[in-house]
């Protein structure tokens, strides 16, 4: 390897370590922390505890709501859940410019879901996408948000599926409909779903049903709601048809707009493979086998995964240690500074 080539490898390396260095303090702070309070000065902490003033029990939502973001491990919101969850639970639209992977579906899901009337089974909620693929993923979004509340159903309806079995669940009643624009509209003009008890829509991807050509659609959608809907939208970029249709019907939004933090340092090349659970450990075996590496850094979901992943890649006599917040702080900074020693 080129000595500008180590360099430019150094660098990355060490970008990636300090990241995960403040990932992980994040991480210690929301938990029963097992930082000495001698090792941090006053400064340090004041900054800390500001940062991390707000807790999900903070923002006002429900009870089983909160249960449920337990069970998923969420510790604390998010910047666009944040700044969106309040106003929402107060019944304002929200105009958000948030990329996937921001945590946007827990943003409006989590205070939308919070307000369903249990005892009603007419439809509260309707959310908009623009793929079957992202309907799917949001209805099963609230269906985990929403495990604590009792009564609860939520049904997502797109194109390419049966009617009957669509209209079947509609008559039996789901709180909130997530759907594709098409299908939707279907739906309202065969009378299977009906808006006129509405309190809440969500148009998420706003950007991209407006590239899929389903803008009309949407508008049609709108019109067919009550006048004192609540509107959330949501786009990643903000084309002018965008800003039309939220100046058109959003009722003074929220505005909220989460800067992308994904972007990629150029000496990175990414590659994929697709591989199913099973076959998983077999893979990443086989990658470790034929990339040459000096030192490398696997991200696993959860902390349980992470220790699991560890033992087997030792039983497969790999040098490997865990890396996350039930670990010691001291125990964290000898195992970064091992992984910087092999460079
Ligand atoms: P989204 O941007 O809605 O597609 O969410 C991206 C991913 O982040 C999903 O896997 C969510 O389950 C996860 N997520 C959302 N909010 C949080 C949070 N506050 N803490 C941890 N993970 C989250």
């Amino acid at each position: 390897m080129s000595k500008s080539l180590d360099n430019i490898n150094e660098q990355a390396i060490e970008d990636v370590i300090n990241k995960l260095q403040n990932f992980e303090e994040t991480v210690v702070k929301n938990e029963e922390s097992d930082i000495e309070p001698e090792e941090l000065n006053e400064e340090q902490t004041k900054s800390e505890e500001q940062e991390n003033l707000v807790l999900f029990s903070d923002l006002g939502l429900d009870e089983d709501v909160l249960r449920a973001i337990k069970d998923l491990g969420f510790e604390t919101p998010s910047p666009i859940q944040e700044r969106s969850i309040g106003p929402l639970l107060d019944g304002h639209d929200i105009l958000g410019q948030a990329q996937t992977g921001t945590g946007k579906t827990a943003a409006f899901g989590l205070p939308l879901l919070s307000r369903v009337d249990r005892k009603a089974t007419h439809t509260q909620i309707l959310i908009l996408a623009p793929t079957r693929e992202l309907a799917i993923q949001v209805a099963e979004a609230c269906q985990s948000f929403a495990k604590y509340i009792p009564h609860f159903n939520v049904l997502p309806i797109y194109g390419g599926a049966s009617y009957e079995v669509q209209v079947k669940a509609l008559n039996k009643g789901a709180q909130v409909v997530v759907g594709t624009p098409g299908r939707v509209m279907d739906m309202i003009k065969r009378g299977k779903l009906k808006l006129d008890k509405l309190s809440s829509l969500v148009l998420d991807e706003a950007d991209e049903m407006l590239r899929m050509g389903f803008i009309e659609d949407v508008e049609w959608i709108i019109e067919q709601c009550p006048e004192d809907r609540q509107i959330a939208l949501f786009s990643a970029t903000m084309p002018d048809v965008i800003k039309r249709v939220a100046k058109q019907y959003l009722n003074s939004p929220i505005e909220v707009k989460i800067a992308s933090k994904t972007t990629t340092a150029t000496t990175v090349r990414q590659r994929y493979w697709l591989v199913s659970g099973l076959h998983k450990i077999d893979a990443l075996t086989r990658l470790l086998e034929v990339e040459p590496y000096d030192a490398l850094i696997i991200f696993t979901r959860t902390k349980t995964e992470a220790e699991e992943l560890t033992n087997r890649l030792l039983a497969r006599g790999h040098s490997c240690e865990a890396l996350h917040g039930d670990i010691p702080q001291k125990i964290r900074e000898k195992t970064i500074e091992r992984l910087k020693m092999v460079n």
